[in-house]
C-alpha cells in the first residue's frame, strides 16, 4: 500500500538511524495519544514536550543539518525528510510548521559563507535548537521587494530597525535569518538575529494555535558583519532559493492530513448503519471515498516522483524549478478537494472535538496560502510553459532517488533568474505505451491544450489578465502532474485500476478548467474551439470501480486508528 500506516512503516531506508528517526517520531505521537494530542490543538499550550523529544533525539540534528556540517548521522536527505514531514502532517499541522519554519530559517544559513554562523546553527541543531525564517513584513504580502527593515550604519556595523509579521517560531528561535536592506545603497540583506537581545522586541503572537507565528520589531538592533548572512543579489537568491526548498515539504503536510483523515474517515462512515444499510453502501458517498483515495494516491505519486528531481538537480537540470511549485499548488489544493470529500461523507463527525478530522478540516486550508498563494505560484510555472510544450530535451532517465546521499545541490542553486530558459524532457513520453481508455483520453486532452498554444498563445492583453493566465496556468499544470504520475506509476507498482481511477478524475479536471478558459471574457475564437475539444467525458467502467472500492478503498476501514 502506498499510503502511510504508521503502526506499519515499510518505506526502506538505506541506513539503520532513518528509519529510526521515523519510528520514534511515530512513537512519540501514539505514547501522546489522541486525547491528549486533541486536547493540546484546543487548548493551544505552546509544543514544548515535543521540542524536548526531538532536542533529546537530536532529530532535527540529523535531518537539518548538511553532511559535513554537523554530526556523521546528519546529512540533507529529501528521501527521508519526504516521509518526517508525512509524519508530522498526519499527526498535527502545528508539529510540522515548527519543523517547516526552522528549515526555511536554515535555508539563508545553509547557504552563506559565514562559516562562524554555520557552526553556531550545527550545535544549536545538537541542542534542540529551532530556527526562523524572517521574511514577510505586515503591510508587504507576496510584495517583498518592498522591505522595511532597514540596516542604517552606525561605525563599523549598522542598526536594525523595522518589523516582521508571520514568521513562525520568532519567540524561541536560535536564530532568525531576517531579510531586509542597507540603507545607503539600498541592496538587500539577509543576517542573523537573536530573539534574546534586548532590542529584539516579540510584539505578539498573530494566531491562535500552538504555533508562535510573530510579529516581532527590531529597534536599533546592533547588526555586526560577522551577523550577516547574506548581501545584495546573494540575499535575494539566497530568500528564493530558501523557498523552493521549503515549499515542497507543503505538499507532504497536505499529504499526511489526508491520510489520516481518510483512516479516521472510511472507520466510521464504513460502520455507520443508515436505513439498515452502511452509509458506505449509498453510491454517492462510496464515489466519494473512492475519489479522495484516487487524489490522495495521485498526490503522493506526484509528489514523490518530484522528489527524484529534486535530488538529482544540478545547475544544467533545473526541472525541480516547475515540479516544486506544483508540489505546492497542485497538490495542496487537491488536498483540499480530498478533505471537502471526505467531509461531505461524514458530515456531522467532522466537527466533533474528540477526532482528527475537525482539526485538518482548518488545517488543510493553510497549505495552499502559505509560501507564496496558489495565484503566485501558477504565475511562476506558466514561465515554462513555452519550453515545455514547444522545445523538448534529451535528459538521462532519473530512477528513484532514495540513496543515502546528501542533497547538495539545494544549498547552491545559484541564480534564481533564467527561468524561462529551463528545458523539460518529453512530457508525451509518459504517456507511450500506456493502455488505459482514461490515460488516452487525457493524452487527447493535451494534444487540444497544445494545438491551443500553438495556434493561438495568449496575447498581449491577456498575458496581463492574471485571471486568463490562472485558467490556463491550471491545464497546464495537470499535465504535468498527469505526467509525473504515470512516469512513478510503475515504480511503486500501481494497480492499473487505480491508475485509470485516477485519470478519470483528471480527464474531468481538465474539461472543468477548459471551461473556465473558454469562458474568459477575452478567449478568442479559436481558443473556444480549442477548449470545447478539452470537453471530454470520463469513461467510467462499473466493473474496475468496483474492484478499486473493494481492493483499495475498503480496506482501509479500521486499518488504522490512533492510540488513545
Ligand atoms: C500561519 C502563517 C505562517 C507564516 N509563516 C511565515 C514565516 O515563518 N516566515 C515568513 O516570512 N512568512 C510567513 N508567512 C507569510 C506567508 O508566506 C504570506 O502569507 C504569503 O507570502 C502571502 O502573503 P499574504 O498572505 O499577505 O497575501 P498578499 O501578498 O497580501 O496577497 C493578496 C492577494 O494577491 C495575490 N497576489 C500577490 N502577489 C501576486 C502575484 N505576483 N501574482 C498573482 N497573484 C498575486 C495573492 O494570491 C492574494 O490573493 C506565514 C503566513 C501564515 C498565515
Amino acid at each position: 500500500m502506498i499510503l502511510l500506516d504508521p503502526k506499519n512503516l515499510t518505506r526502506p531506508y538505506p541506513d539503520a538511524r532513518s528509519a529510526e528517526i521515523m519510528r520514534r517520531t511515530v512513537d512519540f505521537f501514539e505514547s501522546k495519544g489522541k486525547r491528549r494530542l486533541l486536547a493540546d490543538y484546543y487548548d493551544r499550550p505552546w509544543y514544548s514536550d515535543f521540542l524536548e523529544f526531538v532536542g533529546k533525539e537530536r532529530i532535527f540534528a540529523s535531518m537539518c543539518t548538511p553532511a559535513g556540517e554537523g554530526a556523521p548521522d546528519a546529512r540533507w536527505d529529501t528521501w527521508r525528510i519526504c516521509e518526517f514531514a508525512e509524519i508530522l502532517g498526519f499527526y498535527g499541522l502545528q508539529y510540522w510548521y515548527t519543523w517547516q519554519v526552522s528549515v526555511l530559517g536554515l535555508g539563508p544559513i545553509w547557504m552563506t559563507g559565514n562559516a562562524a554562523l554555520r557552526r553556531k546553527a550545527s550545535r544549536a541543531l545538537e541542542d534542540g535548537g529551532i530556527f526562523a525564517f524572517g521574511l514577510s513584513e505586515k503591510d508587504h504580502g507576496a510584495d517583498i521587494y518592498s522591505s522595511d527593515m532597514v540596516l542604517t550604519r552606525d561605525g563599523d556595523g549598522w542598526k536594525a530597525n523595522g518589523r516582521k509579521y508571520y514568521i513562525g517560531n520568532g519567540n524561541e528561535a536560535a536564530i532568525v535569518s531576517t531579510f531586509g536592506r542597507f540603507e545607503d545603497d539600498d541592496e538587500y540583506v539577509f543576517f542573523a538575529a537573536d530573539p534574546k537581545h534586548p532590542s529584539y522586541h516579540l510584539v505578539q503572537n498573530v494566531v491562535a494555535s500552538q504555533n508562535y507565528v510573530s510579529e516581532f520589531e527590531l529597534r536599533d538592533y546592533p547588526v555586526r558583519e560577522e551577523d550577516i548572512l547574506h548581501r545584495g543579489r546573494a540575499a535575494w537568491d539566497a530568500a528564493l532559493n530558501t523557498v523552493n526548498i521549503g515549499k515542497y515539504n507543503l505538499g507532504w503536510a497536505s499529504i499526511g492530513i489526508c491520510t489520516h483523515a481518510l483512516y479516521e474517515a472510511i472507520t466510521h462512515a464504513h460502520n455507520r448503519r443508515l436505513y439498515g444499510m452502511r452509509v458506505t453502501d449509498m453510491s454517492h458517498v462510496r464515489r466519494m471515498f473512492v475519489e479522495a483515495h484516487a487524489r490522495l494516491v495521485a498526490m503522493k505519486l506526484f509528489a514523490l516522483r518530484a522528489a527524484d528531481y529534486m535530488r538529482s538537480a544540478s545547475s544544467e537540470d533545473r526541472r525541480y524549478l516547475l515540479y516544486n511549485p506544483m508540489v505546492k499548488m497542485k497538490v495542496t489544493t487537491q488536498g483540499e478537494r480530498v478533505i471537502d470529500l471526505l467531509w461531505d461523507a461524514i458530515a456531522a463527525k467532522g466537527f466533533e472535538k474528540d477526532g482528527y478530522f475537525g482539526q485538518a478540516a482548518v488545517d488543510i486550508r493553510a497549505l495552499p496560502k502559505l509560501e507564496g498563494t496558489v495565484h503566485v505560484n501558477i504565475a511562476l510555472i506558466a514561465k515554462f510553459m513555452p519550453n515545455f510544450f514547444f522545445d523538448p530535451a534529451e535528459y538521462p532517465e532519473i530512477g528513484r532517488q532514495d540513496q543515502e546521499a546528501n542533497d547538495d545541490f539545494l544549498f547552491r542553486q545559484g541564480s534564481a533568474r533564467g527561468l524561462g530558459q529551463i528545458r523539460f524532457h518529453d512530457y508525451r513520453r509518459a504517456f507511450e505505451g500506456v493502455d488505459l481508455p482514461n490515460v488516452k483520453l487525457f493524452a487527447e486532452q493535451a494534444e487540444a491544450f497544445r494545438k491551443l498554444l500553438q495556434e493561438a498563445p495568449p496575447g498581449p492583453d491577456q498575458m496581463k489578465d492574471v485571471d486568463f493566465l490562472l485558467a490556463g496556468g491550471e491545464i497546464f499544470a495537470l499535465v504535468v502532474y498527469a505526467q509525473l504520475i504515470l512516469e512513478n506509476a510503475p515504480r511503486y507498482e500501481l494497480d492499473a485500476d487505480l491508475l485509470d481511477q485516477i485519470f478519470e478524475f483528471l480527464v474531468r479536471d481538465v474539461a472543468e478548467h477548459a471551461l473556465q478558459l473558454a469562458n474568459q471574457p477575452g478567449s478568442s475564437e479559436v481558443q473556444v474551439a480549442r477548449c470545447h475539444e478539452m470537453l471530454r467525458k470520463p469513461i467510467h467502467d462499473a466493473a474496475r470501480y468496483e474492484r478499486v472500492w473493494k481492493q483499495h478503498v475498503e480496506t482501509l476501514d479500521g486499518a488504522y486508528a490512533m492510540n488513545p
